[in-house]
């Protein structure tokens, strides 16, 4: 769905204000897409402005711009006063209000026209300027069309292509998943011509590791269960386990992904408490045309993709591995055949 995105042209042809949004606990995808769209606009003459909902991982924090983003749960006033007065609300890789959550009642209120670009399937319709499309690898690979749209991909500075780069490398495992296309690698040759340097670019998204962090992993690996019968594994890690190893947010990102390299798994999820409330954050990842977005939307109070999706679960763990253990029998013939 892509709707009015040349109207908004001829909105951003004054100067405006303009807050931009990732969903809460933003990714590279995510923070990549609101960085990139925040220097393209204030390139414009427009007054924008990144709000996150939260915090996100240090292995992101050297991205240029950073050092601007504001984040609502701990900025509050001064955040709902810029969504208070902004004419323009771009809401970037995500497409439900909810994936904000206690952000959420501010942007309700606000009487700006939001503008929704991103890649999730089924989205809401709060959105009056709308760029959907859930075979785009990533968000940012869509900023870099949506640029490009406007007539403007000339105006792609090194701090623009190097947002976008992240972005397209983090949520495309480093270009190995099926949504990477040629037009994505076309994108990112453009991106690379444009000051992208993308040998620093992942080192400095990879290869920065705290020991905390290969801890745990080794800790998550040797929680693997695999569960011949269905193809699937999954990992648990504990507030205890988490606490053991020093968890820093960020962390865990990616150890799901371990499960699917096993011979023949096709589903794998892993389930982290939180260490802070009582809840369990699930990550789902499969190979082929195994929806986990289905999964997590009917049983885990979730969505994303396809192939990579997220929820929650407020049972405790032995609960929620229980309720995990007994669905998987719905699955069984599309997992096994
Ligand atoms: P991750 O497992 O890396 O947190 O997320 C995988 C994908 O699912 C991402 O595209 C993410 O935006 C989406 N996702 C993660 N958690 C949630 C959730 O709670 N609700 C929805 N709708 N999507 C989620
Ligand atoms: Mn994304």
């Amino acid at each position: 769905m892509n709707t009015n995105i040349q109207e908004l042209g001829e909105v951003l042809a004054s100067p405006k204000n303009i807050v931009i949004v990732p969903h809460k606990n933003p990714d590279g995808d995510a923070i990549g897409a609101a960085l990139a769209v925040y220097h393209y606009l204030n390139i414009l003459g427009h007054n924008a402005v990144v709000i996150s909902p939260n915090e996100y991982p240090d292995f992101l924090k050297w991205m240029p711009g950073s050092e601007s983003v504001l984040k609502f749960d701990s900025k509050r006033k001064a955040a709902k006063s810029l969504i208070e007065n902004a004419d323009l609300i771009f809401t970037l890789d995500f497409n439900a209000l909810d994936r904000v959550e206690d952000m959420k009642p501010t942007l309700k209120k606000s009487e700006a026209a939001f503008v929704m670009i991103d890649h999730h399937e089924q989205p809401d319709d709060y959105a009056t300027y709308v760029y959907s499309d859930p075979k785009m690898g990533s968000t940012c690979e869509m900023i870099y069309h949506f640029i490009d749209t406007l007539g403007h991909r000339n105006k792609i500075d090194k701090n623009i292509a190097t947002c976008l780069y992240t972005g397209i490398m983090t949520d495309s495992g480093s270009f190995r998943f099926p949504s990477t296309t040629s037009i994505t690698h076309r994108v990112v040759a453009d991106l690379m011509d444009r000051g992208a340097e993308n040998s620093d670019i992942h080192s400095a998204v990879y290869d920065t590791n705290g020991l905390s962090r290969l801890h745990l992993l080794g800790c998550a690996l040797k929680n693997l269960v695999l569960l011949e019968e269905y193809n699937t594994v999954y990992i648990t890690l504990s507030r205890s386990e988490l606490e053991q190893f020093g968890f820093k947010k960020g962390d865990t990102e990616g150890f799901v992904n371990y499960g699917l390299s096993l011979k023949d798994v096709r589903f794998s999820v892993i389930f982290i408490a939180d260490t802070q409330e009582d809840f369990i954050k699930i990550s789902l990842r499969s190979v082929g045309d195994f929806s986990v977005n289905e999964v997590a939307r009917e049983h885990f109070n979730g969505g994303g993709h396809i192939n990579a999706a997220g929820g929650r679960s407020d049972l405790s763990m032995e609960e929620t591995i229980a309720k995990f253990r007994e669905l998987l029998d719905n699955y069984k013939e599309q997992l096994t055949t």
